[in-house]
């Protein structure tokens, strides 16, 4: 211990070394981020990411059944035209292993390897006001000095592992989704239970089911969910994305939430009972996102109309699941649909038709107790051999609140958002000059397809880290006023939405203790890139 504490005490009194900029994860936005300033605008850059391969999300998130909830050909990289080209994509919803992939050639392809340190957490970072440089210091202690500091941590990667009591006894194999084992779990001849029915559990249920000897879900809260209906891709499918790709990825960049879809303008109450039930038939034979938008226009307002589209869902719950106790408990009544992060599935429902499939509601019997050989709820015991916990993440700030930020003055981010986080944009923070934040909260992010809403942030960033450049400024904040306009108007325009009253991650209302806000801005892509644009063409 001595011995670690003077490492670290000689580390501290070498000179940080300078770069230009320090990047914070190495996902989609870190990679981007990556090429964009070092390879086309010739800056220093040096990224750091904790996991040991790059990838984000889709390095940690391998648990059986893991793929993607949107399209594959459209959830990628737009910045380079050949990278489209070459890449082909198997199929509409992509496995884990397949979007690891294609992260691992964008890297590979672009070289982007040798500015990322692996296997390195950044634990710290402080602004020097002296410098306006950022002093940011590594899990190994080495530190680093930048000009800018780009947080790329992603809005899900702080994984949520409740406390609940007698966790740590378990002697059976315990497991986070967001951290699963590269070597995987062999659920062959296993008991396994299942926390939480979120998108996660959702996908996993199904293929846990197939391959272990039973499966129990926990559910605390039903969820609704739509199928996918996944499908390979034929020769003729690829060809076609990719006559169209330019066509595509605009309208990525111009529809409300970053898909090349824009949605129906029509409302639920303008469309008689028996053409809706047709109207949404359809969507549930089409599958994925666009039953919440590719109807109607007021199924996240409305909710009259949204009770409407929550039923339709419930029928089908009804009419798939054989067991009617079973089914009911499955259908959701205390929230609207998609007023929690919608999932969609491969066979979820069905799966509660298989003799090796139990559901257990533990809002009605809590658990109570993790045993060594498996949970107590306040009704019954049961025996596991791995316990499955698909229960979530510290979204949208957990991340970046891991890290001990400092800003202008020394003032901790942790104390300016111990309320909630509020920001410029979703860009930059008053008070913490020179540090960009892609995605974070008060920006579309997860409300938008990830990818469009990343390429948008990195631009914006680089544009403005080039104007600083060009006119030889080496600071750059948010106002405190402008900062306050735009949480304000934020939090109004989500006051109106069925997510500001629904517990769920939106909200931070599954991390106890955590202030209620709705994190992301809910007023869509096209008035959000509007108010960037306007702030890159004022100059004072
Ligand atoms: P989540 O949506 O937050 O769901 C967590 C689940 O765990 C909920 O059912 C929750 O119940 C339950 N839970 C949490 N704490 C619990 C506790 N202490 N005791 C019992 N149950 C507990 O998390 P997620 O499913 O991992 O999904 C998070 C987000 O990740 C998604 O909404 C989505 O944006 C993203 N995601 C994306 C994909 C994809 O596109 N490919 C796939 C998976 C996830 P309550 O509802 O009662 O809180």
């Amino acid at each position: 211990m001595a011995k670690t504490v003077e490492t670290h005490e000689a580390d501290r009194d070498e000179q940080a070394r300078p770069v230009d900029v320090v990047i914070i994860g190495a996902g989609f936005a870190g990679l981007y981020a990556v090429y964009r300033f070092r390879d086309q605008m010739g800056l220093e850059v040096q990224a750091y990411e904790t996991g040991d391969g790059v990838g984000g999300t889709w390095y940690w998130n391998r648990y059986p059944g893991a793929r993607c909830d949107s399209e594959s050909f459209y959830y990628c990289f737009s910045f380079d035209r050949e990278l489209a080209q070459d890449w082909e994509w198997s199929g509409k919803y992509p496995e884990q292993p397949e979007i690891e992939g294609y992260l691992n050639h964008v890297a590979d392809r672009f070289a982007l390897r040798r500015s990322i340190q692996l296997s390195t957490r950044v634990t710290r970072a402080r602004f020097d006001d002296a410098t306006h440089r950022w002093e940011v210091e590594t899990e190994h202690g080495e530190r680093v000095s930048a000009r800018y500091l780009i947080s790329a941590v992603g809005c899900l990667s702080a994984a949520n592992l409740p406390e609940i009591s007698g966790r740590d006894q378990f002697e059976g194999e315990l497991c986070h989704t967001a951290r699963w084992p590269k070597d995987g779990i062999d659920f062959s001849g296993k008991r396994v239970g299942l926390i939480g029915t979120g998108s996660t559990g959702i996908q996993a249920t199904p293929v846990i089911a197939s391959q272990a000897d039973h499966l129990t879900v926990f559910q605390r809260t039903p969820n609704f969910t739509v199928p996918a209906r996944h499908a390979a891709f034929a020769p003729e499918d690829q060809a076609a994305i990719k006559r169209d790709y330019d066509d595509i990825f605009k309208r990525t960049r111009e529809s409300p939430a970053g898909f090349p879809y824009f949605p129906i303008d029509r409302s639920t109450h303008d469309v008689p009972p028996e053409e809706r039930e047709t109207i949404l038939e359809g969507l549930w034979e089409e599958g994925g996102f666009k039953f919440l938008w590719g109807g109607f226009n007021d199924l996240t307002r409305d909710p009259a109309a949204n009770e409407i589209a929550s039923e339709f869902i419930r029928n089908k719950i009804r009419a798939t699941v054989e067991d009617p106790e079973t089914a009911e408990l499955l259908c959701p009544t205390c929230h609207p649909y998609g007023s929690k992060r919608p999932p969609i599935d491969t066979d979820y429902y069905v799966s509660f038709n298989r003799d090796n499939v139990d559901l257990v509601d533990i809002k009605t019997h809590p658990i109570e107790e993790i045993t060594a050989t498996g949970l107590r709820t306040a009704q019954e015991e049961y025996d596991l051999d791995v316990l499955v916990f698909a229960t979530g993440f510290d979204a949208m700030t957990g991340s970046l609140l891991k890290i001990d930020i400092e800003g202008s003055g020394g003032v901790r981010l942790a104390d300016t958002w111990r309320d909630g986080p509020r920001t410029f944009l979703g860009l930059q923070i008053a008070g913490f000059p020179n540090l960009f934040t892609v995605t974070g909260p008060g920006s579309p992010s997860v409300l938008t397809n990830m990818p469009v809403a990343i390429e948008h942030h990195v631009n914006w960033i680089a544009d403005c880290v080039k104007y600083m450049t060009d006119n030889g400024q080496t600071c750059v904040e948010a106002t405190q006023s402008a900062q306050d306009a735009w949480a304000d108007h934020v939090a109004d325009i989500a006051a109106g939405s069925l997510m500001a009253s629904s517990n769920s991650w939106y909200v931070g209302a599954n991390i106890p203790g955590k202030p209620r806000a709705v994190a992301p801005y809910t007023g869509g892509q096209p008035q959000y890139r509007a108010r960037c644009d306007e702030v890159v063409a004022f100059r004072p």
